[in-house]
């Protein structure tokens, strides 16, 4: 496997407003998710802890599924969620807050992009630290290993370009886990349906709240791996400091929410665009 990185971060954006066909391939009928991110990069329980521990815990957002017709579900809110044995089951995410970027060559547009992109060079702030997602190591390899089409290929469809220079999946991936595995340690599920009553009509809106987010932070953390088991007491811990956390990186989500214009639409006026981050905290990014 062998990608060209510089200059696209396709996979960090949701260039869909931007983009000349519809990307749909989260979204084709078989649990989809209930909010509208866009390629949702989804942690480990461990990653979860590792972002608490690091006082990140405003960086992370949870992700519900709809049912179908062969899952089974719960019902909340007038939605019906997949679940297991009633209870919902969901990933953890980083937070995706319109910035102004310029992916495969275009002008700065108001995008929703991750948290850790700086928008003026499309680096990853958190490429070289521990904190470094193992999915986001890991791709496009999970996609090449698994037969799917990669977010590459949609790039290089749509702007042209080499984006995916080698498609041989690689040996060893980090971060995939599948079936039972993935449960308690990537894929969690949400003890208390009673709880998420008013939370899940939020997350279908886009309007979760930091308290909303912080109680999927804490189940997440507190989860037993490869069962859907919660430790009450870490789970309570964990919510605690996620609803606390006060991270240069939840001062730059909010900072760009207030200035962003409309999604899709010229970003143009906004200058030193690395600089605005980094003001406020935000580690500089390294050479590619
Ligand atoms: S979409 Fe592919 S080429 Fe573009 S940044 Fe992601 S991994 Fe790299
Ligand atoms: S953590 Fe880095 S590589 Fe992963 S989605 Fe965010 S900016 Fe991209």
């Amino acid at each position: 496997m062998k990608v060209n990185c510089e200059g696209c971060a396709g996979c960090c954006i949701d260039w869909r407003p931007i983009a000349p066909g519809t990307l749909d391939h989260e979204r084709r009928g078989r649990r989809d998710p209930l909010d509208d991110t866009y390629n949702l990069v989804p942690l480990t329980r461990d990653e979860v802890k590792a972002f608490l521990n690091e006082g990140l815990g405003d960086v992370m957002t949870p992700r519900l599924f709809r049912a179908d017709e062969e899952t089974t579900s719960a019902r909340v809110d007038g939605y019906d969620l997949a679940a297991l044995d009633g209870r919902p089951v969901f990933y953890v995410g980083l937070r995706k807050p319109p910035k102004p970027v310029g992916p495969f060559g275009t002008e700065p547009t108001w995008l929703d992009a991750c948290t850790f992109l700086d928008p003026e060079t499309l680096r990853c702030r958190i490429h070289d630290s521990a904190l470094y997602p193992a999915t986001c190591g890991d791709y496009p390899g999970q996609n090449l290993t698994l037969d799917q089409e990669t977010e590459c290929e949609r790039v290089e469809r749509a702007y042209g370009g080499d984006r995916l220079l080698d498609a041989d999946p690689p040996e060893k991936l980090r971060g995939l886990a599948l079936g039972p595995q993935a449960l308690g340690a990537k894929l969690f599920v949400y003890p208390d349906v009673d709880e998420l009553t008013g939370v899940v009509e939020r997350l279908a809106a886009g309007e979760t709240t930091v308290a909303d987010r912080a109680l999927f932070v804490g189940v997440a953390a507190g989860s037993r791996p490869g069962t859907t088991a919660v430790d009450a007491e870490k789970a309570e811990r964990a919510r605690g400091r996620a609803q606390e956390a006060d991270s240069w990186a939840g001062t730059v989500i909010d900072a760009w929410i207030d200035r962003a214009g409309r999604r899709g639409s010229d970003a143009g006026d906004a200058t030193e665009r690395s600089a605005f981050e980094e003001r406020r905290g935000a580690p500089p990014t390294s050479e590619w």
